[in-house]
């Protein structure tokens, strides 16, 4: 580990500097878009978001060259750095004491997938024998990294993830020509049969993987994407599929012949996708059933569990005091706590619609689509087309949202 070239124009407050400028950027623990898309909608049941993180990068000198990253090896304007390990991980373990959560660690290429691979097991492995550390880290696995040294790296973090960056694998050439469908699903796959070979040999290893994929990279529909969610979910057993915004502000070099056009996709779009996410993983919808082929890309105005319910009005109203509780989950303004709630209450008494508004079920959007022991409050919106005006998102929600992600002019992202 001693050949590490450390530029000596920066020095520790300087790298530190860099590397939280690279960490806004990284997704996966605790992005202003998911925050966003819970409060965008109140009813889809998510687990509370994570805390806060300290994300510490062993290096921002990338020998790749993604259009979109601020890391970019064509990127020539930028200072780069490399830290030893040692001095990873204990700037890592300090900043974790001090904010009292786990580590993230992650870095950009630095010469080569394995070397960095390398770097980062040794950094994981310093926190926890020479520095004590007990908490959660999520480190990260460079595109075609060994598994050998994967699985150094599980032996020492909580979990683990590799990006898989675009929905389609033909925007691996247009965006980011160095990795392919192959360097990022082989250390997918092996982090997957690590996981589970490591739980019956009963020995040490992360317990969890996620990853993260750009939404607008490709101009690819939001079924594209929540299909291959779906399917990365059932094939390597992911806790979580982050989304993130694709961003390409700047041409950069390498590039001139993709013709990219400037762009920034919109963060409505990643709360949207949020949102459809958790009703996959929670809700028991299917990517059809989020994004189906007449309808591929989820609406701005229209949360997509109310689009199911628009599309699936014949199965509306439903009578609260007998649908079962996949039914309920299902009625737009009934989350899972209200529904658990509501079959609880059954046993006690007849659900009204006061003792609804107790529960705190949203009856601004739940009461067209229920009956109250046969009581329909809904009026006649129902049959009309107006229902959809009705069930929009608020303008003050989105607001919410706008303020939460504003980054108009922010540099490009950074994430490997
Ligand atoms: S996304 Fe990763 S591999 Fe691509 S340039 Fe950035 S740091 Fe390097």
């Amino acid at each position: 580990m001693s050949n590490i070239i450390i530029p000596k124009q920066l020095d520790i407050e300087d790298k530190l500097a860099l590397m939280k400028d690279d960490a806004k950027y990284e997704v996966g623990l605790d992005s202003e878009a998911e925050k966003t898309a819970l409060l965008c909608a109140s009813d889809i049941k998510s687990k509370p978001a994570p805390p806060k993180v300290p994300k510490m990068f062993l290096s921002s000198a990338c020998v790749f060259n993604c259009a979109y990253c601020g890391c970019r090896s064509g990127r020539e304007e930028r200072h780069s750095y490399c830290h030893a390990p040692r001095e990873l991980a204990k700037m890592a373990v300090d900043e974790a004491k001090r904010c009292g959560h786990g580590i993230f660690v992650s870095s950009a290429i630095y010469k080569n997938a394995d070397y960095t691979q390398e770097l980062l097991a040794e950094s994981v492995r310093l926190m926890r024998e020479e520095y004590g550390y007990r908490g959660f880290i999520h480190a990260k696995v460079m595109p075609g990294a060994d598994p050998l040294l994967i699985e150094k790296t599980g032996r020492y973090a909580d979990r683990l993830s590799v990006n898989i960056e675009v929905a389609h694998s033909s925007g691996y050439s247009r965006v980011a020509k160095q990795k392919n469908k192959a360097n990022i699903l082989a250390p997918m796959g092996s982090i997957a049969a690590q996981i589970q070979s490591a739980k019956y040999d009963k020995r040490r290893f992360a317990t969890s993987q996620t990853t993260q994929l750009m939404a607008g990279s490709t101009g690819e529909d939001d079924r594209t994407i929540m299909t291959l969610a779906g399917a990365l979910y059932r094939k390597y057993g992911l806790k979580r599929v982050y989304y993130t915004a694709f961003h390409y502000l700047h041409e950069a070099k390498g590039y001139e012949n993709e013709q990219l056009p400037l762009t920034q996709t919109p963060y409505w779009r990643m709360a949207r996708l949020y949102q459809a996410d958790r009703l996959m993983q929670l809700y028991g919808f299917t990517p059809d059933d989020v994004t189906p082929e007449s309808e591929p890309n989820l609406y701005e105005d229209i949360d997509p569990k109310t689009a199911w319910a628009l599309r699936h009005l014949d199965m509306y109203p439903v009578e609260v005091n007998t649908a079962d509780f996949d039914t309920l989950i299902r009625v737009p303004g009934i989350g899972i706590t209200c529904a658990k709630r509501i079959i609880e209450a059954r046993r006690h008494c007849t659900v009204t619609h006061d003792l609804l508004k107790r529960m705190r079920v949203s009856l601004k959007r739940s009461i067209y689509f229920i009956t109250c022991n046969g009581l329909y409050k809904g009026g006649s919106l129902l049959d009309s087309p107006d229902i959809r005006s009705a069930l929009r998102t608020g303008k003050s929600e989105l607001s919410i949202f706008d303020a939460l992600t504003a980054d108009e002019g922010k540099p490009e992202g950074s994430s490997c």
